[in-house]
């Protein structure tokens, strides 16, 4: 029989990456609490008529990357191919439009796109999501930019590039994309066959084809700045002013456009260095249009998220990967009696707050040892049939091949002195 493999296209995260994995998460959760986002958990799946809607029929994702089913009740549902419709969603049913605005919130946890694998992406992958729902300040957009930066950097990024641009709104836009697709009419042979699809269907992701013949045909391209009107113009010049004042440096990229439909005026990435074509690490934007593509009233909102998944294999690309952390003890019992009392001592231990293990089954003590060193512990605690009878344990400094006997009765507290000396410094005596 054939062994069984991940599907195709998710990945496991293992324990040697694990140390890693958990910074992305506390480091997200310490750093929205600094800027006042609540932590929000939406269901993996919803109703897939949310996500025709909310992120648009006409985008790839809708189209090409949605992992639709039937459940067995006959409701068609979709694992979430982003956050932003399903918190949007909860802020309308929970009636959060009540609340003080604007509601800041955020999110950790899988997405899912049928996409093509490759290094980074995966059709399963984790995301670090927030919104700031209800307010159009151009305030708040700085915030959101500055807390993804910020989290950036303090994961240790230290070469990062803010890629800003503006999409207009509905009043903006249609002129703009207009000018879009008369420029590409006239160039409809140079295009890929999937832009020249595109053309019909959604222009301005015209402007994000990675395919060289495309690319060549962007830089006469029309610019979405050039189109704004008085309201859209104003909130860009004053985000980039509040950007200034933070003295958080942007780059003006016109050829910025969201693949979603539900995006106005503010987009941006957030690109750093090392991980070739696919530079991104983070993205957002304003997407005002949101509230009402759901049927709801008109509301405000900004957001922005990052794929775990690449940044994980950027940090472990620059070696800040981590051992697990090690077993102070690991006690290793070679009678039978010593069994219970193996396990009772590591319990108190435990509920002291601190690691220990124990190793398992019937092995000599040359193994058993050999798995204590493996676990990383700093002390094999052995109890045989002699440790047993004059009530005192064999305790052996794994690092320095030193030994000291210690009474039971005192054991657990004598590790616990041990466990408050710094590691370097513990002695065996
Ligand atoms: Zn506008
Ligand atoms: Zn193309």
């Amino acid at each position: 029989m054939a062994i069984f493999r991940a599907p195709r296209g998710v990945q496991d995260i293992l324990p040697q990456s694990a140390p890693v994995w958990v910074q992305l998460q506390s480091t997200a959760r310490a750093i929205c609490e600094r800027y006042g986002f609540a932590f929000i958990e939406t269901p993996i799946f919803e109703e897939a008529a949310l996500f025709v809607r909310g992120v648009g029929a006409e985008t790839d994702i809708v189209q090409k990357e949605m992992y639709t089913f039937e459940d067995r009740g006959g409701v068609q549902l979709t694992l979430r191919p982003e956050f932003t419709a399903g918190i949007m969603r909860a802020y309308i049913e929970h009636g959060m439009h009540t609340w003080p605005q604007p509601v800041k919130l955020y999110s950790l946890g899988p997405a899912f796109r049928y996409e093509r694998p490759q290094a980074g992406r995966f059709r399963q992958f984790h995301q670090f999501n927030i919104e700031a729902i209800g307010e159009q300040d151009p305030l708040i957009d700085a915030e959101v930019i500055l807390l993804m930066w910020r989290y950036l950097q303090e994961l240790g990024f230290d070469r990062l590039s803010l890629q800003l641009n503006s999409i207009g709104c509905p009043a903006c836009r249609p002129p703009y994309v207009e000018a879009l697709k008369s420029y590409y009419s006239g160039l409809r042979t140079s295009l890929c066959s999937d832009c020249q699809e595109r053309l019909h269907r959604n222009p301005l992701r015209l402007l994000d084809c990675k395919a060289a013949s495309c690319q060549a045909l962007l830089q006469e391209a029309p610019r979405s700045v050039d189109f704004l009107c008085p309201s859209c113009a104003g909130h860009f010049q004053e985000l980039r002013l509040l950007l200034e004042a933070a003295e958080l440096p942007y780059e003006l990229n016109p050829r910025l456009v969201r693949g979603l439909d539900y995006y106005t005026k503010t987009v941006f990435e957030i690109w750093a260095e090392g991980i070739g074509a696919q530079n991104a690490v983070c993205g957002g934007g304003r997407y005002d249009g949101l509230a009402e593509a759901l049927g709801f009233r008109s509301t405000p909102g900004v957001g922005a998220a990052a794929g775990l998944e690449r940044l994980l294999m950027l940090l472990q690309g620059h070696g800040q990967a981590e051992r697990p952390s090690a077993a102070l003890a690991v006690f290793i019992p070679l009678a039978g009696p010593a069994r219970p009392l193996s396990l009772k001592l590591a319990e108190e231990l435990r509920l002291a707050g601190l690691p220990a293990q124990c190793t398992y089954g019937d092995r000599s003590l040359k193994a058993q040892l050999k798995s204590a060193d493996r676990l990383g512990a700093q002390y094999a605690i052995i109890l045989g049939e002699d440790e047993l009878a004059h009530g005192q344990a064999t305790v052996r400094c794994l690092g320095r091949s030193e030994q000291v006997q210690v009474p039971l009765a005192r054991l657990v507290d004598w590790l616990k002195e041990q466990a408050a000396v710094p590691a370097g410094e513990r002695a065996v005596q």
